[in-house]
């Protein structure tokens, strides 16, 4: 299986009726690229930028974080890389970001919210973006929007800085796209409002399942809650996907249920564009999807959209994809 999977590195991802997706990495340092490339990802659909603010004293500065995605850019040799702007709260703290402790952290002060009152970190952030945006095919997507307004304030910022940089006489690309994660429900029901104003969606399947569903993520006595592949969670991509496309724009999946076996079908069949998942994940994904029939794959979407328990869709898929 691995030498089968080995020859599928440099080949593009096509289902065995010819419909073409991307399969692509999530990476977290400038050191994954090596390994995404190794494994055939067609890109970078999601580079968390934590990694550049966490296990420091200070914020990083404008020339750190420029280095960083310069690399990432350069190393994935103009293929597209999606990079995710701050996604910290929640969880995740800094000790030199002090903010008030809250009782509910995951639905809290964090990400966006965070970066679109703290400008001064996000758009020392967008500078860094914008200034190695020539290196490669950058693609910027902003994690945790909930509202248009979001969107649309931190695209002001993006454009403000971006002029900024002209009037300094920077270069910068103009052919950057601007999309969001799709990872809070209001989000993707509002997807075909939103499809008219972004570049692309990226849906956070960690995310919406957690919020959607209810149920932490990281707690493992409502662990049972957490279902990809509950009809609830594949409708609402649906939607997102749907929407994307009436408006001549793409989805991609960059939460873990884009590299599971058992969704991959169905996310096929829902017409998916862009598969992100740990590098380790792709040629196996590859291998699957150049087995499966984009058409057949439809139908059963279509199916495990009329189910009404998560039991009936596993059932579903196993009974079509075994076979
Ligand atoms: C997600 O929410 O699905 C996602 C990819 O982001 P993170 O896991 O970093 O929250
Ligand atoms: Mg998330």
């Amino acid at each position: 299986q691995l030498a089968e999977w080995a020859k599928l590195v440099n080949e593009p991802s096509v289902s065995n009726d010819g419909k073409h997706v991307e399969l692509v990495a999530n990476i977290g340092t400038p050191k994954d690229v090596e390994g995404a490339l190794n494994n055939g990802a067609e890109g970078v659909g999601l580079f968390r930028t934590e990694f550049l603010y966490m296990g420091r004293d200070e914020l990083p500065s404008e020339e750190d974080q420029y280095n960083s995605y310069k690399a990432v850019l350069e190393g994935m040799k103009g293929k597209p890389v999606v990079v995710r702007t701050l996604d910290i709260g929640g969880d995740k703290e800094l000790s030199y970001l002090k903010l008030p402790e809250e009782m509910n952290p995951f639905l809290g002060f964090r990400a966006i919210r965070l970066c679109l009152e703290r400008t001064d970190i996000f758009r020392t952030q967008l500078r860094a973006l914008l200034r190695a945006s020539v290196h490669g095919n950058l693609k910027i997507m902003f994690p945790m929007i909930a509202t248009l307004d979001e969107f649309r304030k931190a695209k002001q910022l993006f454009l403000e800085e971006k002029e900024n940089l002209k009037n300094e006489g920077v270069p910068t690309s103009d052919s950057i796209e601007l999309g969001i994660m799709v990872e809070i429900p209001s989000t993707a029901v509002l997807a075909d409002q939103f499809a008219k104003e972004v570049d692309f969606f990226s849906i956070g399947t960690n995310d919406l399942i957690q919020y959607t569903m209810e149920a932490d993520r990281m707690n493992e006595r409502v662990s049972y809650l957490y279902q990809p592949y509950n009809p609830s969670i594949l409708r609402l991509v649906k939607m997102v996907i749907d929407a994307s496309h009436k408006e001549g724009k793409w989805t991609g999946m960059c939460g873990e249920m884009a590299g599971d076996e058992t969704a991959i079908p169905l996310l096929l069949g829902l017409g998916l564009d862009e598969f992100s998942m740990s590098a380790t994940s792709i040629l196996k994904a590859r291998s699957l999807i150049s087995k499966l029939s984009a058409k057949e794959m439809e139908e059963l979407a279509a199916n495990a959209l009329q189910k009404s328990t998560v039991g009936e869709v596993i059932e579903l898929v196993q009974s079509a994809v075994t076979k």
